[in-house]
């Protein structure tokens, strides 16, 4: 579902990814792990064409997205992102906000974006909310409508970019529940986080990056418990 080949990326003279590459498969949940500054972000904006690759190549849902000739906006429907401050339109209904994509960009009718997002809301438990403003929503209700809206242009991949960072303590489970179901739905998935009991329970691999490299990567199991770089080792130590 995913390639990536040596791929690399620079802000000026600061070169944030040293070559990466990785395939993720249909229907894995890759979690991605490593130090602030270390390209996460920097990353999964790459596969969704947020940002633009220096060099190296990727594939994911079946395009090429560093053949200048793809159409972004196309792969960004078949590639939902989340991000850690949930982007929500602040002067639209729920209802609106889920439902502006389909049917702009998808050319839904209004009916049918409103059956499919009436579903979604039910799906991540907020079916009452659909009248309501993002500012009326607490910070977990409103990443649970992120995530629906990011469904409601059926992407093949979802990518998260610690989504539950911003929350408060007591609304990230409800938050990583979502992102379970989604899981077992059979959502291929890469999703940057600390939440180290989700890696364990949910993800398929784990991958350590850091100075932007992938320094290691492998089940959860292993790399908890029997890390082989040091550096790996020593970022675990601070987190576990
Ligand atoms: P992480 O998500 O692992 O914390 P990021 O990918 O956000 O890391 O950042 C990695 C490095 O890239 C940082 O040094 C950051 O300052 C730099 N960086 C990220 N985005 C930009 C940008 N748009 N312009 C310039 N530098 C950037
Ligand atoms: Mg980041």
């Amino acid at each position: 579902m995913i390639n990536v080949e040596n791929l690399h990326k620079s802000f000026g003279d600061n070169e944030v990814l040293k070559g990466i590459s990785n395939h993720i498969d249909e229907q894995e949940v890759v979690v991605v792990i490593g130090p602030s500054g270390s390209g996460k972000s920097t990353f999964l904006r790459c596969l969704n064409g947020l940002e633009t690759a220096t060099s190296g190549t990727i594939e994911i849902a079946g395009m090429a997205l560093t053949d200048p000739k793809t159409n972004l906006h196309k792969l960004q429907q078949n590639v939902g992102m989340v991000f850690q401050q949930f982007n929500l339109f602040k002067h639209m209904t729920i209802m609106d906000n889920i439902t502006i994509g389909p049917r702009k960009v998808l050319r839904r009718s209004r009916e049918e974006s409103e059956e499919i997002a009436r579903d979604l809301l039910k799906k991540v438990g907020l079916y009452n909310k659909e009248a309501s403003y993002p500012d009326e929503l607490s910070g977990g209700q409103q990443q649970r409508v992120a995530i629906a809206r990011a469904l409601a242009m059926k992407p093949q991949v979802m990518l998260f970019d610690e989504p539950t960072s911003a929350l408060d303590p007591e609304m990230v489970g409800e938050v990583l529940q979502v992102m379970k179901n989604l899981a077992k739905e059979g959502m291929t998935m890469v999703v940057v986080t600390h939440e180290m009991g989700f890696a364990r329970e949910v993800g398929n691999r784990v991958i350590f990056m850091d100075d932007g490299v992938i320094v290691e990567e492998g089940k959860p199991s292993e790399i908890f418990t029997s890390a082989k770089e040091e550096r790996t080792k020593s970022f675990l130590a601070k987190i576990l």
